[in-house]
């Protein structure tokens, strides 16, 4: 045996995953064909946030005067902008590095290809500096290879690094576009939209389905689409794309809404459509490897139906989340350690980083009442909230869904200023499987904008106090 454990990929799935198996003692490596830290670190969740700051600052620039404050000519340097985003992404790729050295994990760099094997398959890695391949057993290893955009070729919706962009293009353009067609409403979506909107660009959103942020519960969709709208987003929901033409001043999408149809151009197009999981070229097939529905499937243990492979983050399926990559990174490097890991079924919150930003936990309230549950609901806007107000944060509301029967918070729905800070409260009164007698019964302190969550749960029970 080379290893007791290898980990192939080192995004947020599988870097958690080596460090939680090299505490509990297991000789680890991981395998990496490009950066530390995956998409996550490299080109997904931290670069964004270091943009969508860049924005955020600079759409505040332009309400000063709210504030009694005035400055001369605010600008921007876009090239500048971009490269603070890349800057921050190196310094986390950096701090991996260091983590896996700290907890002796052997870092090997190439591309990662799985043969059978026993007791777990065989890990054949062609090394990214050249030179021949290298044959490694070990008696587990962790799938973590992630996942890339989805491209629909088929009616032109993919990207050529030049009009038509995916996330990374969308990440490290040379100027900020002055129009921008965006393809789908997720986060990915609605951020990127949010971001070269705060910074002058002419936005237009387009979903397929009938509200945007679809995941989301549905009084937040609207609220957020008003929000945004307010701040010179435009959307067409309900509207599908049935050809994406690039070429000459920029790009042509053809939209049919219903009976009508419609052709939007722009500078720039970016596709969000969703993503699709790296599961070709590791030897998957030749392993056997159930897949489900485009994804590695798993177990309740993360395990894959082949002995010694688990699967884990974006390529094991939804919600492709960093925070559901590395729980179940910390779940199976225990199960491989002989423990029973953390609680896999917890809930995860889901987050966009937009103005006004989003957050959710658990069932939205149309899906509580699918359950066949009866509902109470309680919502608690800013605008009654002292610190939002001071903060010149008044915009969204919190949302809370009980089970009227057991009093168990069943959902958490929030639209406002960093709200995605506030989530986690309700994410841990559900994993707990608090009720609203000790939610209602927690101190929250004042002023914070978490006290609407606390009003939020009382009005649920008619006892609001604020409102
Ligand atoms: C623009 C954008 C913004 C996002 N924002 C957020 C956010 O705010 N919050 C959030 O929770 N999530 C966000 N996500 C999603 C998040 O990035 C993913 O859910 C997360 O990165 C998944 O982690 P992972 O460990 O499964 O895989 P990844 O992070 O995708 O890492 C997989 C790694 O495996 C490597 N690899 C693949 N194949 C091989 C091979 N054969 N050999 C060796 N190495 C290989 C890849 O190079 C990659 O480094 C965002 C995604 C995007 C694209």
């Amino acid at each position: 045996m080379d290893y007791d454990l290898i980990v192939i990929g080192s995004g947020p799935g599988g870097y958690t995953a080596a460090i939680r198996a090299a505490q509990l003692g297991l000789k680890t490596a991981i395998v990496e064909r490009e950066l530390l830290g995956g998409i996550c670190l490299n080109w997904g969740c931290i670069p964004t946030k270091a943009l969508l700051k860049s924005g955020e600052v600079y759409a505040q620039l332009s309400h000063l005067a709210d504030y009694g404050l005035s400055a001369e000519k605010p600008a921007f340097d876009f090239t500048k902008v971009v490269a603070r985003s890349r800057a921050v992404a190196k310094q986390l790729n950096g701090g991996v590095a260091y983590l896996m050295k700290k907890n002796k994990i052997t870092v090997i760099e190439g591309v990662a290809r799985l043969e059978a094997g026993r007791p777990a398959p065989k890990v054949i890695v062609r090394p990214a500096k050249g030179g021949p391949e290298q044959t490694l057993q070990a008696k587990a290893v962790i799938l973590a290879v992630g996942a890339r955009a989805k491209e629909i070729p088929q009616i032109g919706l993919k990207g050529d690094g030049e009009t038509v962009w995916t996330y990374r293009d969308a990440m490290t353009p040379k100027a900020c576009p002055k129009s921008l067609l965006v393809v789908g409403s997720g986060a990915i979506g609605i951020e990127f939209g949010c971001f070269f909107n705060a910074l002058g660009a002419k936005v237009t959103v387009i979903e397929a389905l009938d509200r945007i942020l679809p995941v989301e519960d549905a009084e937040v969709s609207a609220a957020a689409q008003k929000a945004f709208e307010k701040r010179g987003l435009t959307f067409r929901t309900g509207a599908k794309v049935t050809r994406l033409e690039a070429g000459g001043a920029g790009v042509r999408i053809k939209v049919e809404a219903g009976s009508k149809t419609e052709t939007l151009e722009a500078e720039k197009a970016i596709v969000a459509v969703g993503i699709t999981a790296n599961i070709e070229d590791i030897g998957l097939e030749a392993l056997g490897v159930a897949i489900d529905r485009g994804h590695v499937a798993t177990d309740a243990s993360c395990a894959t139906n082949v002995p010694g492979l688990y699967a884990i983050g974006d390529v094991a399926g939804p919600p492709w989340l960093a925070h559901k990559a590395s729980h179940e990174g910390v779940h199976a490097a225990e199960v491989i350690a002989g423990r029973a890991g953390p609680h896999l079924a917890a809930p995860i919150p889901g987050c966009t980083y937009s103005q006004p930003q989003v957050a959710s936990v658990g069932m939205t309230e149309a899906q509580a009442k699918e359950t066949g549950r009866k509902v109470r609901v309680g919502r608690f806007k800013f605008s009654a909230n002292g610190k939002a107000i001071a903060a010149g944060e008044t915009e969204g509301f919190v949302k809370t869904v009980f089970d009227a029967d057991t009093g168990q918070l069943l959902g958490a729905h929030l639209l406002g200023g960093e709200v995605t800070e506030m989530i986690q409260g309700f994410a841990m009164a559900m994993t707990g499987e608090l009720t609203e007698a000790e939610i209602m019964g927690t101190v929250f302190p004042h002023p914070t904008m978490s006290e609407a969550m606390h009003e939020a749960s009382l009005d649920a029970y008619g006892v609001v106090l604020n409102a």
